[in-house]
Formats: structure tokens, sequence, C-alpha cells
């Protein structure tokens, strides 16, 4: 069985290469456009009762809480943790009480403010080799109570787009029972003109788009292959990654990703974050014991 795994890190960003003067900022000046892309990725899943995670980072919810649980507090979605403020979490892995700020203070306001338990974490950023080789920021998760985390996403040297990476335990750095869940493809956005270095040789078994997508049918063209890739070679999941802010500065009606939900549905199984956290926890041996990256 192959899974689409749906999941946005949501996150108030904004083009902000258009207007280098503006600088760049996680929070707080877009509130409203972050709400309305939030709101059109949901409702695109609504409409086909495809389930979806969203990772939150938690700044956000100091600034706009009550209406983005308005949007996402619905049973198709798994709400899960971004960080606080969205930094480099590797360059904080000396530095306890940052590291748990992020993490550990993130999550509690992520919990209160849904009434749910918070277990997967999206490093900002994703790394080549995530966080295998960082034991500390593995203990600091551990012990808050994250038990999977989506900290690859990226090719060699940071590049993107990520390669089909396939799941691991951390048990080389000392937490067998700790899962990560690469992610896959194209940032979007990246794709669609965030400054970002991009691999080449291409490091995806499919073609890279002959010129950067402007509208929502070549973003979906450029992660489709991926889909039927998955079903092909029998892999365990394909999960692309996606922010609600770039989707919907292509599309204001996420048509981009509706184009994915319903190519997916044809071919393999959608599911969440935490949907294929449990079905790997019930089956480990699915995920390698050890970091193969
Ligand atoms: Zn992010």
């Amino acid at each position: 069985m192959s899974y689409y795994v749906a999941a946005y890190d949501t996150e108030a960003v904004y083009p902000w290469w258009e207007n280098p003067e503006d600088g760049f900022s996680y929070t707080p000046e877009y509130i409203t456009e972050f709400l309305a892309g939030v709101r059109a990725v949901a409702e695109v899943h609504m409409q086909r009762a495809a389930p979806a995670s969203f990772f939150l980072v938690a700044k956000m919810l100091e600034l706009t809480g009550p209406a983005l649980r308005a949007i996402l507090d619905h049973p198709l979605f798994d709400i899960q943790c971004h960080t606080f403020t969205h930094p480099n979490l590797i360059a904080l892995a000396d530095d306890k009480a940052a590291l748990t700020y992020e993490l550990n203070d993130a999550k509690k306001l992520i919990e209160d403010t849904f009434g749910r338990a918070v277990t997967g974490l999206t490093a900002p950023g994703g790394y080549t080799r995530g966080f295998a080789g960082h034991p500390r920021i593995l203990e600091v998760m551990w012990e808050a109570g994250y038990r999977y985390v989506r900290s690859v996403g990226k090719g060699p040297n940071g590049t993107v787009p990520a390669p089909l990476n396939q799941p691991f335990w951390y048990t080389q750095d000392g937490f067998p029972e700790l899962l990560e869940t690469p992610s896959h493809a194209w940032h979007d956005n990246i794709l669609t003109g965030q400054p970002g270095s991009a691999h080449w040789p291409p490091i995806l078994p499919w073609r890279y788009p002959a010129a950067m997508p402007d509208d929502a049918q070549g973003v979906y063209e450029a992660y489709a292959p991926g889909i039927d890739y998955c079903a092909e070679q029998g892999l365990l999941y394909y999960l692309p990654i996606f922010h609600p802010w770039s989707i919907y500065r292509i599309d204001q009606q996420a048509a981009q990703i509706a184009l994915l939900l319903d190519h997916a549905g044809q071919k393999i199984e959608l599911a969440s974050c935490n949907q294929i956290y449990h079905y790997i926890l019930a089956r480990p041996t699915l995920a390698s014991g050890e970091s193969l990256l």
C-alpha cells in the first residue's frame, strides 16, 4: 500500500523577495492573507474528505489563535508543531533554553489552543540528513513528547528538491522509538520564486519543469509524477512540501492542491502525517532501523 501524505507548514510569510526593502518576517504583517491561504487549503481538503496535517508556527497562535482554530479544528486535520518562531534548530543545538522554547513551549501553546496532543514536528527549512547526528535536539524532542519529525527535507548540500527518502528510526542517536518521516520533492515556495538553490544534475526520478510555474496547473505538474512513481515503485509514501501562504499566492482557491489530491486519490491512499506515523508504529520494520543518509 502506498500513501500520499498531505502536510502544510503553516507560517505567515509573503513574497518578501519582491519587496526586499520590507525585509523578511514569519510574523505578523500579513495575517489576513495568511488566514485566507490556510482556509483555501482546508476547504479543498474538506470538499474531498481528505486528511491533512498542519504544522503550526506557534507564534501565529499568539497573533491569531481563535481564527486559526476556527479554520483548522476539524476531525480531518491533524494539528502539529513547526516550532515557536521558525529558527534553524541545528544552530540552536547547544542552547537548551532556546530549544525548550521552540519545542516545548510551542507544543504546549498548540495543545492548549486546540485541546489536542501534539506529537509531530517539522523542522524549519529541512536538512539533507535531518537530525541524524544531533542527539541533543532529539533528546529535547523526546522529553517534550514528540514521537516523529520531518527534519529530512533537502537534497545534497541543502538544495531542493528533496529526494524520495523513506522513514527511519533514530536508533543510531539513541532514540529507537523516535521516527523520521522525510519530506519530498520541491518546496513550493522555492519552486514558485523564493530564492533557493536547486540541485543539478536533476535529483528526482522525473523531469524538472522547463520554466518556473506561475499557476496551479504548473505547480501540479511539477509534483504529480511523484504520485505515479510512488505507486509504480511501491514506495510507502509520497510527502510533498507545501506552505499555505505560497499556495495562495499562486492560486487563491488552492487549485494545485485540488488537482494533486484528485490525482493521488485515483492511484494511492490519502493520509495525514499522524496516520502514517501510526501505520508505521504498528509495522515498525517499514522504517529503516538506521539513517541511510
Ligand atoms: Zn517553515
